[in-house]
């Protein structure tokens, strides 16, 4: 239970593709709150959302932050709408800013209503609706549909989290090349990793804290503590300015997208699920370098895909058998296939059914449909059908998790480095 003495604040929906993001709108608002002596409790959160949301503009993160009650609220809430009405792209037409305001006890409903809104789609009406019944203070730009995050992200309860470091660019450069020493980003991770994590794909020598697009963010540090953030934030070297930094108590990295649910059949399109099946076929890659595969239990089967982007973990894929008993986590997409972001090796298929050796010793080939089998060699023949088992070395390793490269891996996926925390 959330004590009632404080001012909840959320904010979504202010970013476009073209720049601008909702975390350096907060940080320039936390700014204006320490000048005007006003502090957050606990650190500002960033709360990612449905991964399927339609609006997204890249991650679907809101923000939200906690300001107790008796410092200046009528202060705190002017200097949020000004700075929303200041920086957000409103020539966007996706840019549809919404930021509310509570100071009310974090309900129940409230809390179903934030997983649902990682779970499932929500309109602006029913984001509306819930709020005004528990007394938020709805303020909507043009459509108003950030409010869809807003109330989620003050609502969301965090059993688990992590933190992220995130630096911010001179407003001069933005849209420029970032000014980021890579030798000193492989010296960080390898001083701070496992603390830290996905900062290098090192499959694709891709540098993951730098972000690919002309936002403000300079690089995002993502951790367990802030601690190590600290500490990677001083190996890190740029040869531009750091204009400002902030660190998010986050949902990322949590799995917290992912529902469990008894069998196949019960899933939907659009929702994230961990889910144990029994792989029917080889797996197969097509054109466009996609590889796909389908599971299956008793009540029924859905085609799982690793889409190119996945690179070497469509090799791993490429491992399993007909079969094998595997734990999916990801997503049912737009096609209606499983993408999968991790799998768990539950029971590897580890028995082949080849043909009998021959007492001559060579392998012995079928003497036609129910007509047994005989020796290329020595003319042997037997009558039985039975094909013989034999064991098979396998490269993957039951239990053992498999995840794609940090490149291809979305925000709240938690990463196998953090599957054995708790
Ligand atoms: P960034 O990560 O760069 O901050 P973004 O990807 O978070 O951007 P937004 O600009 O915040 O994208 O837009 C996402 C929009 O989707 C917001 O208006 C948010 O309120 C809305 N939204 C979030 N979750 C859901 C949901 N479950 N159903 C419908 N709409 C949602």
């Amino acid at each position: 239970m959330i004590i009632i003495n404080i001012l909840h604040i959320g904010i979504d929906d202010t970013d476009s593709p073209d720049g601008m993001c909702t975390t350096y709108l907060a940080s320039q608002i936390i700014n204006k709150f320490e000048e005007n002596g006003i502090n957050l409790v606990d650190y500002p959160r960033l709360i990612r959302l449905n991964p399927f949301a339609r609006f997204k503009t890249r991650g679907n993160g809101g923000v939200s932050f906690r300001i107790p009650k008796d410092d200046n609220v009528d202060l705190a809430k002017k200097i949020v709408l000004e700075e929303v009405e200041k920086l957000s792209m409103f020539d966007c037409d996706n840019t549809n800013p919404g930021v509310i305001f509570y100071d009310g006890e974090i309900t129940e409903e409230m809390e179903n209503y934030a997983f649902r809104a990682i779970y499932k789609f929500i309109t602006i009406e029913e984001a509306e609706k819930l709020a005004k019944s528990v007394g938020c203070e709805i303020h909507k730009f043009k459509k108003g549909r950030g409010i869809i995050g807003s109330v989620a992200a003050i609502s969301l309860p965090l059993k688990d989290y992590t933190f992220e470091l995130l630096t911010y660019r001179a407003s001069e450069n933005y849209g420029t090349k970032r000014q980021i020493d890579y030798d000193s980003v492989y010296k960080m991770d390898k001083e701070t990793f496992p603390d830290t994590f996905e900062n290098i794909d090192y499959s694709e020598e891709y540098i993951a804290i730098e972000p690919k697009t002309p936002c403000p963010v300079l690089y995002g540090i993502r951790s367990n503590n802030v601690e190590s953030l600290k500490i990677a934030k001083d190996i890190v070297q740029v040869s531009e300015p750091i204009a400002d930094w902030c660190i998010f108590k986050t949902n990322q990295h949590t799995d917290m997208h992912i529902q469990k649910v008894s069998n196949i059949s019960s899933m939907e399109q659009f929702g994230c699920y961990e889910i144990i099946g029994e792989v029917k076929n080889k797996p197969k890659i097509i054109d466009g370098g996609h590889m796909f595969f389908y599971i299956s239990d008793d009540s029924g089967e859905i085609e799982c895909g690793a889409y190119e982007p996945t690179k070497n973990f469509r090799k791993l894929i490429s491992h399993l058998r007909p079969g094998d008993i595997i734990k999916v986590f990801g997503g049912i997409g737009e096609q209606n296939t499983f993408n999968i972001e991790k799998f768990q090796v539950v029971k590897l298929n580890d028995t082949e059914y080849k043909n009998p050796i021959c007492e001559c010793g060579k392998r012995m080939t079928s003497a036609g449909k129910n007509k047994g089998f005989k020796c290329k060699k020595c003319g042997n023949k037997i009558q039985s059908d039975k094909k013989v088992p034999i064991k098979v070395t396998r490269f993957l390793k039951n239990a053992q998790f498999y995840e794609t490269p940090v490149s291809a891996r979305r925000h709240l996926s938690k990463p196998i480095c953090r599957m054995y925390l708790d």
